[in-house]
């Protein structure tokens, strides 16, 4: 058993990270399993190298211990870009010319569980048209979702306590695999990475459940092996609103700072007790 926790190193990490890694830690400890790091630091505008630092000393300030050393997703690019050549030789990715304000403008871009829902613009362009213009314009790579679905078949994954359950990864649309400013989507990165690192159980925010519809689909393209899944419930404060990280009160420097213990906040949490005025919620 191999898990995972993998923040993002954007903001603060919060009672919500702390409640995600506690759970994570408990479940490898629990069956003599690992625990692996893993920072998700593609999203170069928007990661810190002080963030990296400060989720490492709160992990530490938590007594949550992991196995070997942190992984980074910047340092697999080159592992990104090779899976996104194969799904390009194989037709399942496009590029995709659109602007957002483009999408926002369509009629067509209904909502989706992940937000708009690509209205497929650029999906038929044409072989010149596409090399005429990714010469010299800005464009990200999208999955050609219904080309996959129609590869993959049905696809299910086992979610802890819940049994089987159906991917529906058509209800999302085109989803961004690379962007136009980062090498690869949090979604094409997540799901190479957990198959590379060797990652049996994904224990992670139910906000994610979503995401897991097209994670499914790309490892099944992709021929990944199928982790277990664990969607927790969400940490929420006094309004009854999930954590976010401008929660600064909710933070775990804060906390620290005030004088809680660390360890003993880490086992309430795995218990399910919670600070005064923090509840937790299935989105
Ligand atoms: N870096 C992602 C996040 O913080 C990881 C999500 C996941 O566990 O897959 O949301």
């Amino acid at each position: 058993m191999l898990t995972r926790f993998a923040p993002s190193p954007t903001g603060e990490l919060h009672l919500g990270h702390a409640y995600s890694a506690a759970l994570a830690h408990a479940a490898a400890r629990a069956v003599g399993g690992r625990l692996r790091l893993r920072i998700d630091d593609i999203d170069g505008s928007r990661s810190r190298e002080d963030y990296v630092a400060a989720a490492l000393a709160d992990l530490a300030w938590l007594g949550i211990e992991w196995d070997g050393a942190p992984v980074r997703q910047s340092g697999h690019l080159d592992a990104y870009a090779a899976a996104l050549a194969d799904l390009r030789i194989r037709e399942l990715v496009y590029p995709c010319f659109c602007t957002r304000a483009d999408i926002a403008q369509s009629l067509a871009a209904p909502h989706g569980p992940s937000g708009t829902i690509y209205p497929g613009t650029c999906r038929h362009r044409s072989a010149q048209e596409r090399a005429r213009r990714m010469a010299g314009e800005p464009h990200c790579w999208r999955l050609d979702t219904a080309r996959a679905v129609a590869l993959a078949g049905e696809i299910r994954w086992d979610e802890e306590g819940r049994g089987s359950r159906l991917a529906n990864p058509a209800a999302h649309g085109d989803v961004v695999l690379a962007r136009k400013d980062a090498p690869a989507s949090y979604h094409l990165a997540s799901v190479l990475d957990d198959a590379a690192m060797g990652v049996t159980h994904v224990v992670r925010g139910a906000d994610l459940v979503a995401a897991t519809d097209i994670h499914r689909l790309l490892q099944a393209v992709l021929g990944l092996p199928t982790p277990f899944y664990r969607h927790h419930a969400l940490v929420c404060g006094a309004d009854g609103k999930r954590l976010a990280k401008r929660d600064a009160a909710a933070s775990l420097a804060t906390l620290r700072d005030a004088g809680v213990d660390g360890p003993a906040l880490a086992v309430d949490l795995v218990a399910g007790r919670l600070p005064t005025g923090y509840s937790l919620r299935m989105p």
